[in-house]
């Protein structure tokens, strides 16, 4: 089994052995159900779930993988930097060859282990929006005192006017 690791299952989750289905008929075909705890794709990526099911299908190229996975990438908010969990529909369609010298991305050895990992990592960043908000609205953070202003103001905004600045600011508008 897959041991938990700071809390996520490591990625030999998403490695399926499908060598029982190389030796299956052309067209015969295999439902997954994921249903994966917090999961750690990489170094980079981590998934706070990961349910769905692919369809593996055999072909005369390799196996052909179908479906629909419903995921949540784990990120950060670009304001306020607050960790937040972003959910991302993936749809699969993607050819595992196993011919070694296929020019296709994803490739099936001869150990018959298909390995999603890649699929995996490609998809969910494709998907990810660019600079994630925790909501449209993000106060962010205090320029001066890294204060989350979500949370409410922080000291710095409840302090006077620095005098010099506001003099300044007599000069901008002149009273009338
Ligand atoms: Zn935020
Ligand atoms: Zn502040």
């Amino acid at each position: 089994m897959n041991t938990p690791h700071n809390g996520y299952v490591s990625n030999r989750v998403l490695k399926v052995n499908i060598g029982f289905l190389l030796t299956e008929s052309l067209g015969t075909s295999r439902d997954f159900t994921f249903e994966v705890p917090p999961l750690a794709v990489s170094d980079d990526l981590k998934l706070a779930y990961l349910r769905g099911t692919l369809r593996f299908s055999r072909t005369r190229e390799g196996i052909l993988v179908q479906g629909a996975l419903d995921t949540a990438v784990e990120g950060e908010c670009r304001r306020c930097l607050e960790a937040l969990s972003i959910p991302l529909q993936l749809t699969i369609e993607e050819l595992f060859s196993t011919n070694p010298d296929s020019s296709t991305e994803f490739k099936i050895g001869e150990d018959a282990i298909l390995d999603l990992t890649p699929l995996l990592r490609e998809e969910s960043i494709i998907s990810t929006p660019f600079a994630p908000l925790c909501k449209s609205d993000c106060a962010g953070l205090c320029p001066e005192c890294g204060h989350n202003l979500n949370l409410g103001p922080c000291n710095c905004q409840l302090d006077p006017i620095d005098p010099r600045f506001a003099a300044l600011q007599k000069l901008l508008k002149p009273d009338k």
